[in-house]
């Protein structure tokens, strides 16, 4: 990380990144107010340091030991810049003063479910529509979503879901499972999902964040806090900074019956609001794996201080062709809705790491 002087000149600035270029790096330029800092992304170990602390305009040169430092609160505090990102999609700001929920089916089965559904979460208080098209799914012979019946089936639901989230005035996110599907989803979608299976594909990473849209990112279940940043930092390092970040359960230990899909890590939330400025959500429906659990998980995410929700809905869960058995109804879904509200008036606004 290179900081400026404060009075360094642009043409110093260039010659910096010009430098660290031909040393086989690339530059993250970051121009706050008071001063500009260069992040280097690449191997550090192929410059010294001691070099670029001479160059002129260069106040400090320093080593970062972390994975990931572009999405570290230093680099943003060294930068001036907010240590809480705020990611506007239409008129909803994410990581902002208000809780954000993200409902809708876990997959898009028709345009009249999907209509239905996208009617019945908005009048319950959501502000972002989600729905999958392309579905990952263990076994080839389910359902896997629509977008597994070819590219115009695909095209078809991704201009219901665009139709729905206008009719209802929200922004849509839907899953990519894979590098094919990105051009086409990007065309159509405010926010583009990568998976918890494919947190670790990093072409993939690469790709989407160069669409230029905000992200919503799953971390893998068998993820390491750490692990899930330094992924994070690979899209960070296409200069896209929309990146929300996702809690949705890591594998239950021991063997016997585990009760829970997979167990949500709670504390996960306040760690990484306190190593990032990007915001943390959480997805209580694929931790859970169950209706009934959906309610206290929502409210204990809330409680922990997360940004905002992600909860699967549907009008007749028995009925969903994809994971029935964790889907809630609208009115289940307004219920948390308002039990989340109080309790983030409750705690106010004081987010963690300050
Ligand atoms: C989903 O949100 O539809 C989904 C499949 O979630 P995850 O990647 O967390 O399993
Ligand atoms: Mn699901």
């Amino acid at each position: 990380m290179i900081i400026m002087k404060s009075d360094a000149t642009q043409e110093q600035v260039s010659a910096v990144v010009k430098d660290i270029e031909t040393h086989g790096l690339r530059a993250d330029v970051s121009q706050g107010d008071f001063r500009t800092v260069i992040g280097l992304i690449g191997d550090e170990r192929k410059i010294s340091f001691d070099h670029l602390a001479m160059l002129p305009g260069v106040k400090e040169a320093r080593m970062v030991e972390t994975p990931y430092k572009l999405i570290s609160r230093e680099y943003a505090r060294l930068t001036g810049e907010s240590e809480h990102r705020i990611i506007k999609v239409g008129n909803v700001e994410i990581g902002g003063d208000k809780l954000v929920f993200i409902a809708g089916p876990c997959a898009v089965e028709s345009k009249q479910q999907l209509f239905k559904i996208a009617e019945g979460v908005k009048k319950a208080g959501a502000q972002v529509l989600r729905g999958g098209i392309f579905k990952p799914r263990s076994s080839v012979h389910s359902f896997q979503g629509l977008g597994g019946a070819g590219e115009d089936e695909a095209t078809e639901a991704l201009e219901w879901f665009c139709e729905a989230g206008d009719r209802f005035e929200m922004p849509v996110v839907t899953e990519i499972r894979g590098e094919s599907q990105v051009d086409l989803v990007a065309k159509y979608v405010d926010i583009i999902q990568i998976g918890a299976r494919n947190m670790y594909d990093q072409d993939l990473l690469v790709k989407v964040a160069r669409m230029g849209k905000p992200i919503l990112y799953k971390r893998h279940f068998g993820a390491g806090i750490e692990e899930f940043l330094s992924f994070a930092e690979y899209m960070v390092a296409e200069d896209n900074k929309d990146i929300i970040l996702c809690e949705r359960g890591i594998l239950p230990l021991g063997k016997g019956k585990s009760y829970t899909r997979y167990t949500l890590d709670l504390a996960a939330v306040p760690v990484m609001q306190k190593e990032t400025y990007l915001p943390v959500i959480i997805d209580p429906s694929h931790a859970a794996g169950r209706r009934d659990l959906i309610f206290s998980l929502s409210c204990a995410s809330v409680a922990v201080g997360a940004c905002g929700l992600i909860v699967e809905v549907h009008h007749n869960p028995a009925e969903a062709l994809v994971d029935a058995q964790q889907q809630i109804t609208p009115d289940e879904f307004k219920e948390l809705v308002m039990a989340c509200q109080s309790i983030r008036q409750a705690i106010g606004n004081k987010r963690n790491g300050g």
